[in-house]
C-alpha cells in the first residue's frame, strides 16, 4: 500500500503546506503533490512584510520553513511531478503521476493561481523587484515614489487608488480609450490628484539592473515607443485559477475558481478546497494559511466518520 494515502493535497504553496502540517501532526498519512517548486507564489516573492510574527522574510525562505515543518511531522512532499490524470468521483481519490497511481480516502485542491502576465521583455526578470501583481503585499514598499499601474478593469482602478496611500504619484496605462470598470470606481480614479492616465497604450518592456528603473511605453494608436522612468510597476490585468484539471468534478464559479463553503468542503463528497483557487475575495499568504488549516480539520473530521 506503498501509494495509499488518507489525504492527497493537490497543491504545495502555502495552503497546502499548512493543510500538510496540520495533517500529519495529526498522525494522518498525508501525501502533497506539487506540480512546480514547493511553495508556489510565495517563491516569487522577493520579501514578504506582512505575514504576523515575521517582520521581513523572503518568499523562498518562508516556503522552505513550512515545507521543513510538514516533513518534520511525517508529510510525504512530492514536487516538479506532473498529474496527468484525477478522478474524485468514488470514495477512494485517484490521482496518476507518470506510471504511478496514488490513492486516498480525501483530496484537498490547493493548486493555487496566477496572475495574467503582460508578456512582454524584461517582465519575468523584474517580478518581485519593481514589478507586483499585489497592491497590499508590496504597496509600502513605494512609500514617497512614481509607480505605475497597468489595467483598466475594476481591479486596477481600486487598487490605483490604493497605492496611492503610499505612492506619490500612480499612472494609469490602459490599452483602450475607456475603462472596463464601475462608473463608480472611474469617478473615484479621476478625482484622485496624485492619479493620471495613459491610455490607448501598453507597456513594451521593463528595464534596469537590480531593480525596474524604466519602461517602454508604446502608443498602440501612433505605435511611438517612449522611454518611461519609474520606481515601480503594478500589473492588474486579470487572475486565473489554477482549476483546469478540477472541472466536471467540483462546482467551479464563471472565474473558474471552486466553489466551497465554510469548511472549505466542496460539492463532492470527501474532496475540500483552500487558498487561492478558491472562490473568495482576499487572495494573501494569511488566507492560504487560515484556508489550509480549516481544510485540514475538516478533512480529519471527514476521514473519521
Ligand atoms: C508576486 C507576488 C507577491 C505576493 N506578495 C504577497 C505578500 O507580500 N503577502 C501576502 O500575504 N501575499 C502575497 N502574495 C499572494 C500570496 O502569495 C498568495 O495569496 C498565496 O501564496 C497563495 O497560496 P496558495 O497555496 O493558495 O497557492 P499557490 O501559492 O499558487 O500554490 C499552489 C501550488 O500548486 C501547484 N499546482 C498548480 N496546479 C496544480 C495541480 N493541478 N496539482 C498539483 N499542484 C498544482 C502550483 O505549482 C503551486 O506550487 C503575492 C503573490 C504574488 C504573485
Amino acid at each position: 500500500m506503498e501509494n495509499s494515502y488518507d489525504v492527497i493535497v493537490l497543491g504545495g504553496g502555502a495552503a497546502g503546506l499548512t493543510a500538510g502540517i496540520y495533517l500529519s501532526r495529526a498522525k494522518v498519512k498525508t501525501l502533497i503533490l506539487n506540480e512546480g517548486m514547493v511553495g508556489g507564489q510565495m517563491v516569487l516573492t522577493y520579501e514578504i512584510a506582512n505575514y504576523p510574527g515575521i517582520e521581513l522574510t523572503s518568499g523562498y525562505q518562508l516556503s522552505m520553513t513550512m515545507k521543513k515543518q510538514a516533513e518534520s511531522f511525517g508529510c510525504d512532499i512530492k514536487q516538479n511531478i506532473n498529474i496527468s490524470e484525477v478522478d474524485l468521483s468514488g470514495e477512494i481519490k485517484k490521482v496518476v503521476v507518470g506510471e504511478k497511481t496514488y490513492t486516498s480516502k480525501a483530496i484537498i485542491i490547493a493548486s493555487g493561481g496566477r496572475s495574467r502576465n503582460l508578456g512582454v521583455q524584461g517582465e519575468g526578470t523584474f517580478k518581485g523587484r519593481g514589478i507586483s501583481y499585489c497592491a497590499t503585499c508590496d504597496g509600502d514598499f513605494y512609500t514617497g515614489q512614481d509607480i505605475i499601474v497597468v489595467g483598466g478593469g475594476n481591479s486596477a482602478l481600486e487598487e490605483a487608488v490604493s497605492l496611492t496611500k503610499y505612492a506619490k504619484s500612480v499612472t494609469i496605462i490602459h490599452q483602450f480609450d475607456h475603462f472596463q470598470a464601475f462608473e463608480h470606481a472611474i469617478e473615484v480614479a479621476k478625482a484622485n490628484e496624485k492619479i493620471s492616465f495613459i491610455m490607448k497604450s501598453s507597456i513594451d518592456g521593463f528595464y534596469g539592473d537590480e531593480k525596474v528603473k524604466y519602461v517602454n511605453i508604446k502608443n498602440l494608436e501612433t505605435e511611438e515607443v517612449y522611454k518611461k522612468e519609474i520606481d515601480g510597476v503594478f500589473i492588474f490585468i486579470g487572475y486565473a485559477a489554477n482549476s483546469d484539471k478540477f472541472k466536471n468534478q467540483v462546482a467551479i464559479n464563471n472565474y473558474g475558481e471552486i466553489i466551497s463553503d465554510n469548511n472549505m468542503s466542496t460539492n463532492t463528497k470527501g474532496v475540500f478546497v483552500a487558498g487561492d483557487v478558491r472562490e473568495k475575495k482576499i487572495r494573501q499568504i494569511t488566507t492560504a494559511v487560515s484556508d489550509g488549516a480549516i481544510a485540514a480539520v475538516n478533512t480529519i473530521e471527514y476521514i473519521q466518520k
